[in-house]
Order: structure tokens, then sequence, then C-alpha cells
């Protein structure tokens, strides 16, 4: 979700993280890992990563786990989307992880954010590991596009203390061109947040000539808006993120086809005018 683009000024404007580093990957047999990752004790994890500033507030252990049903023109982890780009961790070895950090998390206002990939390919996996986190009293974060937001139960939910939602068009056609897929599982998914009161930051890449259609801009500012009027202080805010290129050499070498190779970011003033739009409805924009 995930948005996986990250800002420009992102501790090394990474997607995805480093590796597996710390992370003992476990050797166990097929049979034993389906049994597992059905469980939920075990997930295909692709990397992790420790930012601030980036993915919700504080610092922050960013987990990509494995696996996309989507396909976004400007992905920027293209290496997360099939469960086979990942490796297999033990939710207890991530947890044991997350315990190391508490301090860190404790003293930035900061915890753990499940991404991807689409973290809610894994729900089992991602419901231990939050219910794990909460237990340690780590704050916890899901970054999603929301296309699978059914997969989500309400515990986990309830483990959640922050949703940042991925709203990548507004107007249905122009989803379906950025990613392969309807836009309603997405919108449906944030009102379930804003009903049961999980507060929401709002994601939308701005792609000059794909996304920056100005009713395709609307579109998302009314969304958002309707989201925000279910339960008035769900959505905190919007972050409008200029698409860049800094995935178009992964992209080549994966051997994968990238439309947007000769897309120019947009302007800081294109980009503001869109922040804009949403500031003009009452929603807080960055
Ligand atoms: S394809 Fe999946 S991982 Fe890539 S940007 Fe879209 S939602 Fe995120």
């Amino acid at each position: 979700m995930t948005t996986c683009l990250a800002p420009l000024d992102a501790p090394s404007a990474r997607r995805a993280g480093a590796g597996l580093r710390g992370l003992a990957t476990t050797d166990v047999e097929r049979s034993e890992r389906l049994e597992l990752m059905r469980s939920g004790a075990l997930g295909s994890v692709h990397s992790w990563e420790l930012v601030t500033a980036v993915d919700g507030p504080g610092t922050r252990m960013t987990v990509f786990l494995s696996g996309c049903p989507l396909r976004c023109l400007y992905c920027h982890n293209p290496d997360t989307l099939a469960m086979k780009d990942g490796g297999p961790v033990l939710a207890e070895d991530l947890l044991a992880r997350v315990e190391r950090y508490r301090a860190v998390f404790a003293a930035t206002g900061g915890g753990i954010t499940l991404s991807g990939g689409e973290v809610l390919m894994q729900p089992a996996f991602a419901a231990r590991v939050l219910r794990g986190a909460k237990e340690r009293g780590v704050h916890t974060c899901l970054d999603t596009s929301g296309f699978l937001g059914a997969n989500a139960t309400d515990e986990m939910l309830d483990d959640t203390d922050l949703v940042l939602l991925d709203i990548k068009s507004g107007d249905e056609e122009t989803y379906r061109r950025v990613t392969g897929r309807p836009l309603a599982p997405t919108l449906a998914f944030g009102r379930r947040l804003a009903e049961r009161g999980v507060p929401v930051w709002i994601r939308f890449v701005l792609v000059p000539g794909l996304t920056d259609d100005p009713r395709n801009v609307e579109l998302v500012a009314e969304h958002a808006a309707a989201i925000e009027a279910v339960r008035p202080g769900t959505v905190q805010r919007v972050e409008v993120l200029p698409f860049h290129q800094m995935a178009r050499d992964k992209w080549a070498d994966l051997g994968r086809t990238y439309e947007l190779d000769d897309v120019e970011p947009p302007s800081a003033e294109a980009t503001e005018a869109v922040r804009e739009v949403f500031r003009s409805r009452g929603l807080t924009t960055y």
C-alpha cells in the first residue's frame, strides 16, 4: 500500500526496506509452512526498516509483507507483488524485534506499521502481529489500499490505532486504469473504519497525465470528505504525494513494462493546488 511511493524527502527515499536482517527466516516443510501461515504464526515478509516521519507518527518499524492484488502503474515496490517475493518469518520473531524498539517507539510516539505489498493479503499473520504489538503497548498502523478491507476482522481493527488508506483515484475508470481493480472496496473499507472509530490518514499519489485531472482530484476529495462525514475526526490528514521516478530501475531490473517512463513529477505549485482542493473541504493536508 499501499501507496508504496515514498515522499521524496523520506529517509533513503526507499520502498521497500533493506531486507530481512535480524528476522530469523525459518526452514520449515511446505505442508507445515502452509498450516503455520493459515494460523497466522508465519508470514511471507519482503523486508523491514526503521523510519522516521513516514508511514505514521514517530519512529516506526515498517514491515513490508509480500503479495498484492493490485498492479499500480506507479508501484514503487514491484518486487513485493507475489507472495513468493517474501521470506518466511514467524510472528513471534517479528514481535521480538518490536520488543527491542519499545523504548524508541515510546520516546518518539512511534510504533509498528504493516505495509507491503498488501498487508491484508495475510490477515491472520497481520492480526497476530497487531495483537502482539498492542499487548506490548506499541502503537499500530496498517498501510493499505483497502481493496481487501473485507479480510480485516473487527478484532483486527480493534488492534489498529491508525490506517494509512490509499485512495489511488476518485473516478472509477481512472482507478481501474491505475490499479487494474475497482474502487468500491476501498471506499467501503474507509466507511467501515470511520464507523468503528479507527483514525485514517488518506494518501493520494499525484501523477501528471494519470491522476491529476481536476475532476479526478475533486472526486478523491469528495470520497475523503464522505469518510470524514461518517464520523468527524476520522480523517486526520490527507497526504498528497507527488509522483517521482525512483522505482523506474526496479521495474527495469524485473524486466517489466513500465508505462510511466516519460512522466515528469508534478510541480510544487501543482501539488499545492491539489492540496488546496482537500483543504477547501475542511481536510488537513500534508
Ligand atoms: S501494486 Fe500493490 S504494492 Fe504496488 S503500489 Fe499498488 S497497492 Fe501498493
